[in-house]
């Protein structure tokens, strides 16, 4: 696996999460040194700055092409002057899905599942991100009273099954803290599912090389993983080892894709992404159209794009490689599943289904 722009830094340094965090890509000047940067690159790293914040772990930052100005990690990472543009600001909300009303980091909008919001921080600020009003926030984990308080709402409410910590990036949390939440939570009785929606495996897959973490991650089983791969080039020799690593523990590791325009909005690389996804053993979950947030809407495509591709995967992907295609409602009203329609024309009990290939197949039901 080559390692892009970083051929003079040692395999161990390379390896450890805290090198890959602490040599994060933070500034126009040290970017400079990796890329030539486009002028509305320039422009946008320096009119984003303290709104919408740059950072690249070394290792992300190694998976672009130089050659490439619309390389698909480059514009999932390096922040444009569209992002803040006039035109795009105007549409979107900062907080399109109404997170966090009930207290500060937590949503509760299914009645069965919460969403806690640990951190404010993330190892690569995704310009993509759906929670991009996070950013100018600043470097936050929940203190132990902010977690306490989260906890304290999961135990009042007993129809809470299943919580869903996500950040930020969650699993950057200290090992104490993790931990602490952790055993909290399995405290209580009525939580059966714990998950964490984490980006690392895609943008630091080292953390995943820490046994430490792992431990911590099985002592509380079961917990399952949600991660974000968004293209091909991101399934490498260290995200796999990673995946490998949590599949090892019996920590099943689920995927959750955004469909971006430039990124994936393209039937091909989408079935390369699942494809890769499926050979290291992610399971595909959801492909979401991409959210109306504010200094992001030039990253959404049409719903016909998403539809077209969901077509063009079936038959040509195992079943269980194929995500559901859904929105997010706006108000936060909750996930709707897309397909595309295979019922071209009904007469009571008789159906005309298309198949796999276009073929219109007649199909009826006789009820005896
Ligand atoms: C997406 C989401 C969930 C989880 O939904 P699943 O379909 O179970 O993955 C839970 N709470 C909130 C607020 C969400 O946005």
């Amino acid at each position: 696996m080559r390692r892009r722009f970083f051929e003079h830094v040692s395999e161990e340094e390379w390896r450890s999460y805290n090198w890959q965090i602490q040599n994060r890509i933070k500034t126009l000047e040290e970017l400079k040194k990796y890329l030539d940067l486009l002028p509305e690159e320039e422009e946008g790293i320096k009119r984003t700055r303290g709104l919408y914040p740059l950072a690249i772990t070394p290792y992300y930052l190694s998976l672009i092409n130089p050659d490439d100005p619309n390389d698909p990690i480059r514009l999932q990472a390096i922040p444009r002057a569209v992002e803040v543009d006039e035109k795009i600001q105007k549409y979107g909300e900062s907080n399109p899905f109404r997170e966090e009303e009930e207290i500060p980091g937590l949503t509760h909008r299914y009645p069965d599942r919460v969403l806690l919001n640990v951190t404010t921080f993330c190892a690569v600020y995704c310009r993509h991100c759906m929670r991009k009003r996070i950013f100018s926030q600043g470097e936050r984990a929940r203190t132990k009273e902010e977690i306490d308080r989260f906890i304290d709402y999961i135990k009042r409410h007993e129809e809470i099954r299943d919580v869903l910590i996500s950040g930020g990036e969650p699993l950057s949390l200290s090992y104490e803290k993790l931990d602490y939440l952790l055993r909290r939570l399995r405290e209580i009785k009525h939580v059966e599912i714990i998950r964490f929606g984490t980006r690392l495996p895609v943008l630091a897959p080292q953390r995943f090389f820490e046994d430490k973490l792992l431990d911590i991650l099985e002592k509380y089983s079961p917990i399952w993983i949600n991660t974000h791969f968004n293209h091909p080039n991101e399934v490498t020799d260290y995200s796999a080892e990673a995946v490998d690593r949590l599949l090892r523990m019996g920590i099943p590791v689920n995927n959750q894709t955004v469909l971006l325009k430039g990124v994936n909005d393209d039937p091909e690389i989408m079935l390369e992404l699942f494809r890769g996804l499926l050979r290291i053993k992610v399971k595909p979950q959801y492909l979401f159209h991409c959210d109306p947030v504010k200094g992001a809407v030039h990253f959404r495509t049409s719903i016909d794009r998403g539809l077209e591709i969901m077509r063009y995967l079936r038959g040509r992907l195992s079943g269980f490689g194929i995500p559901t295609y859904a929105v997010d409602l706006p108000g936060g009203k909750g996930k709707v599943p897309l397909l595309p329609n295979y019922i071209k024309k009904r007469e009571g009990n008789k159906f005309w289904f298309e198949s796999f290939t276009g073929e219109v197949v007649e199909y009826e039901i006789t009820e005896v």
